[in-house]
């Protein structure tokens, strides 16, 4: 069905260059001012991470259709785009992507499909002292971490969408409007639930730097082995430095995440033992991708609570 519309979209587009010399003004009104869902068809949306998609796919609600590229245990940072990806980029009719260059290898991509349809990299309108970074200057991309900022982006999106479809517009706003109160009473969980560590034991130390946003906001120092993006080396002194600062707290554990190899992480619980501190592995986050979908960790609040609970019980 939606690829039959698709094609009869080429199909008016072709007849107005036709008459283009004949009644010009009659051309593609209708494709703006009608949306696709008016004739009973869904948008198709292709999103990168599943922290997109499954959050549209609640705003969107039965007016889309959405799919994610990246699925359980896939880092963005190395990821690139297979030719079934171009594929399904090609055939969607709104593509989101996150932005701040969590997406390396794609943004190629992104500029070349941008040509024919809406693209958006979500995170874009992020004001820029919301934003962290590192001592190299370099953007940390992980903004779903800060819920206030992923409210921010997926607003950014829901526009796109009422564009898409204008007569659905009210559909999403109150769909948004009610998912965004969900995020709200996350928020207030996550905050009340960590704020019972103690402050000294308030230190988490994971294998690469996603969890920046997450300990701004909810008052956690973070410690990521490996920077911002996963394909920086880790050096023996990263180890080393981590383990001090680990001995120096008397910090319970350390976490290992689903889409990272865990080996850097085992180093450090290695080497603290053998300098007499017992620090176990107290879970797997989710960092830079979600839990199975269908799973609870397949949605973003899942999985946000997920890490709380984690953390919660490894640390307190
Ligand atoms: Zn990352």
């Amino acid at each position: 069905m939606e690829k039959r519309l698709f094609k009869s979209k080429k199909t008016v587009a072709g007849f107005c260059l036709l008459a283009l010399f004949g009644a010009l003004t009659a051309c593609g009104s209708n494709e703006s001012d009608k949306g696709k869902t008016a004739e009973g068809e869904k948008i198709d949306i292709v999103t990168t991470i599943a922290q997109i998609a499954e959050p549209i796919s609640v705003i969107g609600g039965d007016r889309v259709n959405v799919q994610s590229l990246m699925g359980p245990g896939v880092d963005p940072h190395l990821y690139n785009a297979t030719q079934g990806d171009i594929g399904k980029l090609e055939g969607g009719d709104v593509i989101f992507y996150s932005g701040l260059h969590l997406e390396a290898n794609m943004v190629k991509v992104f500029e070349e499909i941008g040509k024919s349809k809406p693209v958006l990299a979500i995170s874009d309108g992020i004001a820029e002292d919301r934003l962290l970074k590192d001592e190299g200057g370099a953007t940390d991309p992980h903004v779903w971490f800060d819920i206030d900022l992923w409210k921010h982006a997926l607003g950014a999106a829901t526009e796109k969408l009422k564009e898409a479809s204008p007569e659905d517009a009210d559909y999403f706003e109150s769909n948004k409007t009610k998912y965004f109160a969900e995020l709200d009473a996350l928020k207030q969980e996550a905050t009340e639930k960590l704020a019972q560590i103690p402050q000294e034991r308030r230190v988490l130390v994971t294998a690469h730097d996603a969890f920046g946003y997450f300990g701004r906001m909810l008052d956690i120092e973070v410690v990521g082995l490996q920077g911002l993006s996963t394909e920086a080396e880790i050096g023996l002194s990263d180890i080393e430095d981590t383990i001090g600062l680990l001995l120096e707290h008397r910090v319970p554990a350390v976490f290992v995440e689903s889409s990272i190899n865990p080996a850097s992480i085992n180093a450090v619980v290695e080497g603290a033992k053998k300098q007499g501190l017992d620090v176990k592995l107290g879970g797997e986050l989710f960092s830079d991708a979600m839990g199975d979908a269908g799973s609870p960790e397949g949605t973003y609040a899942g999985m946000y609570r997920h890490n709380v609970e984690t953390i919660y019980q490894a640390l307190k």
